[in-house]
């Protein structure tokens, strides 16, 4: 939570998004572009009610009716799917991790420069570990992996992406330094491809261990690499976005990547509303 004598008011948020939205060049949303609305929580199945059994009528002897074939019952219906928000969290391994006594981020940090784990380091200039507030941070923000600027600097999401992801974090309140920036895979998959299965599976357990040390109160995966990496493949991002998730006690909120909201800036209002939902969620006393 921002401190009280720093929190914004709702007023200088609302200023600060409406900047935000005007430097991404939108000056209106169209009525008919605004997000759907959220549907209504189904009300939970209460189990049915035993059926009490009918007393059995005392049959006269002599004129039973000839006995009946049995009625033919429909068929049960087939199970509805269960939405992917309320699926059991799929984990991509368990935590407490590997973390030794003494380990630190900077001592994961050196174990990451000195990684030769998956083919992506050798084409890497820096591996990217992550940067930021390490001390239980409010958000903890996971992307996908570095690009060539992330590269270049061995800093995280510090490309066009990266100004995108400041203003996100600004238009809820906080600055970059207050909060965690760490990517699913560290080194730079070449032309900025997605890291392919076993890359990630490599690179996740530094992941899990930072994880682990920082303990976020909670985690903003953005996009759908950062979703599967930590939360498996519950769906589509653009259906399970804005939901809320559970990882090992730590609230995870699937979002879009900041490249998609460059590359479809008409996107961009679900990811506000998605970052409403966090600061909602960091505003309660639960
Ligand atoms: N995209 C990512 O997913 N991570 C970065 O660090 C930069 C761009």
């Amino acid at each position: 939570m921002p401190d009280s004598a720093t929190a914004p008011t709702l007023q200088s948020l609302f200023r600060d998004y409406v900047a935000y939205l005007r430097e991404e060049g939108i000056t209106s949303v169209p009525a008919s572009s605004r997000p759907a609305p959220k549907p209504k929580a189904r009300p939970k199945k209460s189990p049915a009610a035993p059926v009490p059994a009918a007393p059995e009528p005392a049959a006269p002897v002599a004129s039973a009716p000839p006995p009946q074939p049995a009625p033919v019952q429909p068929p049960p219906p087939a199970p509805m799917p269960t939405p992917a928000a309320e699926q059991p969290t799929a984990y991509a391994t368990e935590l407490p991790t590997t973390n030794a006594p003494g380990d630190t981020l900077e001592t994961i940090a050196a174990e990451i420069r000195a990684c030769r784990a998956c083919p992506l380091c050798q084409r890497r200039l820096n591996p990217v570990p992550g940067e930021g507030n390490s001390d239980h941070p409010d958000i903890m923000f996971i992307g996908e992996g570095p690009g060539a600027d992330e590269d270049a600097q061995g800093r995280p999401f510090v490309g066009r992406s990266g100004q995108l992801l400041d203003k996100m974090i600004a238009a809820i309140g906080y600055q970059r330094e207050r909060v965690f920036i760490g990517n699913i895979v560290k080194c730079r998959p070449p032309g900025n491809r997605t890291p392919t299965p076993s890359e990630m599976a490599g690179c996740i357990p530094y992941l899990l261990r930072q994880i682990d040390l920082i303990h976020p109160r909670l985690i903003v995966c953005l996009g759908s690499t950062a979703m599967i990496g930590l939360l498996g493949n519950i769906g589509p991002i653009s259906r399970v976005r804005g939901t809320w998730h559970d990882f090992h006690g730590i609230p995870v909120l699937p979002t879009f990547h900041p490249a998609y909201l460059l590359r479809d800036p008409s996107r961009k209002r679900y990811a506000w509303a998605d970052l409403k939902t966090v600061m909602a969620r960091l505003s309660s006393p639960t």
